[in-house]
Parts: C-alpha cells; sequence; structure tokens
C-alpha cells in the first residue's frame, strides 16, 4: 500500500523572515540593555520610517488600530466620518470608540478604492473627515479625495494598513492627507510581528500621539486627555527594523509573484479579472485579489472551496462588507451597490514573497481543473 502523502497546503500569506541569525545580535540588545520598550529600536524604526515616507514624523505604535483611535482623537473629531464599507472589519472601530458617526461611501468598480464622487455626495454640515483605506495597497485617489478634504474643510486620514512601500506617481503613501496609519501585523508586507506606524507632517497631531500611546502622559504623571497603552515593545522594533530593510527586495518578489500568478490565470480564462492598478502606481500587493464574475458559470464561493479542498488557502476579503456588521448598525449609508458586488466576487489568492514558483504552478494547476470541470458540466 502506498504511504499516504501528507496533505499540500498553501498557506494565504506568511511573513517573509529572515534566518535567525539575522535576529539575534538586536534580540541580545535590548535583553542586555533590559530596554523593553521605547528605547533606541523604536527610536531608529521612527527615524527610518519618517525618511523611507518623505514625512516629517512617524509614530510607532502597538497596532494601526490603537494610531487611528489616537489620531481620531487627536484631530479632535465631533459628528460624522465617511469611510467605505469595503474594507477590514478594524478600519471603521476608532470611529466608534470616539463616539463619531461611521457614514459609509461606496468604491470604485477597478481599484475597489473609496469613489470621492461617492463620497463627496455625503458630504453634510456634519462631515469631519474622511477616512480612506488604500485597498490591498493600491492608492485611493489621493488627488481627488485631498482635494474634497480641502474644499469642505474637513480632515483626510487614511488607513494605510496594506500600503507601506505603495506610490502613485513619485509620492510614496504616507504623505497624504493629514495622516496616514500602517499596520505592522504578521499578514502585512512591512511586520513587526504586531505594530503599527502613524505617518504625518502634522507636528501636533504627532507629539498628541507620541502622549497619547502613553496614557496621554506629558511626562507630569497626570493627564488631561486619556489616551492608550499603545506603544511597540522593544522586540518588535527590532523585527519591524529587519523587515524594513529587506523592504523593497519583499515588494519586488510580491510583485513579480503576482505578475506570474495574473498572467497564468488569464491565459487559462481570460474572463477572470483582477483589481485595477493604476498607472504609476506601485502597490505592495498585500493581497492578490481574484474577480469572479458568476456570468462565468460558477461563483467566488465556489472557487474558494474548490482550492481549499486542494489545499490552497483564500480568503473572502472583504466580506462581509462593514455595513453589513452589528458593531456598524447605528451607521449611516449612501447607496452600495459595488460594494455589496464585489464584496461577494472577489477572492484572495495565496500571496508572500517567498512564494516559489512550484507552489504557483500547484495553484495555476487546481485552477486549470476547476476552470476544465466547469467547463464540461
Ligand atoms: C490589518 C488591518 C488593520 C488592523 O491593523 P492592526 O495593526 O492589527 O490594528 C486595519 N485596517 C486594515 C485595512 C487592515 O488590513
Amino acid at each position: 500500500m502506498a504511504k499516504k502523502q501528507s496533505k499540500k497546503i498553501i498557506p494565504i500569506t506568511r511573513p517573509t523572515l529572515e534566518p535567525f541569525a539575522a535576529y539575534a545580535p538586536l534580540f541580545k540588545k535590548v535583553i542586555e540593555s533590559s530596554m523593553l520598550t521605547q528605547s533606541v529600536n523604536g527610536a531608529k524604526l521612527e527615524k527610518r520610517a519618517a525618511e523611507y515616507l518623505g514625512v516629517k514624523h512617524c509614530v510607532a505604535l502597538s497596532s494601526c488600530t490603537a494610531g487611528l483611535m489616537l489620531t481620531l482623537k487627536g484631530l479632535n473629531l465631533k459628528g460624522e466620518v465617511i469611510l467605505p464599507s469595503f474594507t477590514f472589519l478594524a478600519s471603521g472601530l476608532p470611529v466608534l470608540w470616539n463616539g463619531l458617526t461611521p457614514v459609509f461611501a461606496d468604491i470604485d468598480p477597478d481599484t475597489y478604492c473609496v469613489d470621492p464622487k461617492a463620497v463627496e455626495k455625503l458630504i453634510t454640515k456634519n462631515t469631519c473627515a474622511i477616512l480612506a483605506t488604500h485597498v490591498f495597497g493600491v492608492p485611493c485617489n489621493t488627488q481627488a479625495l485631498e482635494k474634497l478634504a480641502s474644499k469642505h474643510r474637513i480632515k483626510l486620514i487614511f488607513d494605510a494598513a496594506h500600503a507601506f512601500g505603495s506610490s502613485a506617481g513619485k509620492r510614496r503613501v504616507g504623505g497624504f492627507g493629514d495622516a496616514e496609519v500602517f499596520s505592522l501585523s504578521p499578514t502585512k508586507v512591512l511586520t513587526a510581528g504586531e505594530g503599527g506606524i502613524l505617518a504625518t507632517n502634522d507636528i501636533a497631531l504627532a507629539q498628541f500621539v507620541r502622549e497619547g500611546r502613553n496614557y496621554g502622559d506629558k511626562g507630569t504623571n497626570d493627564v488631561a486627555v486619556g489616551g492608550l497603552s499603545a506603544r511597540m515593545p522593544e522586540m518588535s522594533a527590532a523585527v519591524a527594523l529587519r523587515s524594513l530593510t529587506q523592504l523593497a527586495r519583499n515588494l519586488k518578489r510580491r510583485n513579480a509573484a503576482a505578475e506570474y500568478l495574473k498572467k497564468g490565470i488569464l491565459k487559462l480564462e481570460p474572463r477572470l479579472r483582477f483589481q485595477h492598478i493604476p498607472k504609476g502606481v506601485r502597490t505592495t500587493y498585500k493581497d492578490l485579489s481574484l474577480y469572479v464574475d458568476p456570468a462565468l458559470g460558477y461563483t467566488r464561493d465556489d472557487l474558494h472551496e474548490y482550492l481549499g479542498h486542494k489545499g490552497v488557502m483564500t480568503r473572502k476579503y472583504f466580506y462581509p462588507p462593514l455595513h453589513k456588521m452589528k458593531a456598524y448598525a447605528k451607521a449611516k449609508k449612501g447607496p452600495l451597490p459595488v460594494t455589496d458586488k464585489v464584496a461577494t466576487r472577489v477572492l484572495s489568492l495565496p500571496m508572500y514573497a517567498h512564494l516559489e514558483k512550484r507552489d504557483a504552478d500547484y495553484i495555476l494547476a487546481a485552477l486549470k481543473t476547476f476552470i476544465h470541470d466547469r467547463k464540461k458540466s
């Protein structure tokens, strides 16, 4: 009898790490210094991130969510915040935590980022800010959003969780709007394990978040405004520093892997589609998102299930969209036809910098069988 083969599993993503030796000296220093938080690694990370992004201030945090909570608080907002419903479930939580009202706007059918025209229609005298997500690493239409924000004198904040390393033309994500907040959780391209980075040119906001991550303590052992406990530990900052040195290489590898898969998939079925990458845009491919039109005779859910059986892990990002979630039951919303459509049709495929060619070919072979079988029936 043949020995049972262990089933092949291709994960949806994995952080691309270096051999332990790359981290060892940094970890050793942290332990030997006995400074476990708010020390040299955190400071170095903030400096290097600010240089890379081309912004005046970066603040290292425990997460993107905490960063957005502090950012919205620091901007002293009251009223309604317009954001997409097609985004990660955490995106809108900082709005709720600050007692603000989320107002969901529809997205662009090609880039899946919030549609500035839909945003404009929802602006009222109660609107205080726009909170836009650079979906899967593709920058929003930042020009149109910046125009809107300045025309209506409202704040513009980006959930840049996916987009450390993304750019539009000559501008890197990080410097748009009033503030951008990155995530360094393990599924993100730049990773600390867990962490976040606020990027802004607004010194008052940077200062607020710097104190806010430390309970709101201005160094006086007294707090005027309640903050959070949201510092980035030194060990995590060490991982992030290594990750930053690998970023250019990893972005290149991700883009190459994505291009390889896209080309292979379109060869199998030219009617399948992908997120549109506008001209001059560099994306991180935080997710490689496949669009399945049910007119093909099968659905995104069929494909998700089939690939799962083959050991190819995929994710329904972002489903359900936020406006269908209980936590956002009290939110307002404009019409969301594109969000509803895209949320039920897109599927994130495995994507990481160290995705091997033979695994990419395994994914393509599984897709080939799936498409072939459906054509017969
Ligand atoms: C991962 C993610 C977050 C949350 O990041 P944390 O660092 O885990 O708080 C927020 N928004 C988007 C779009 C994300 O993908």
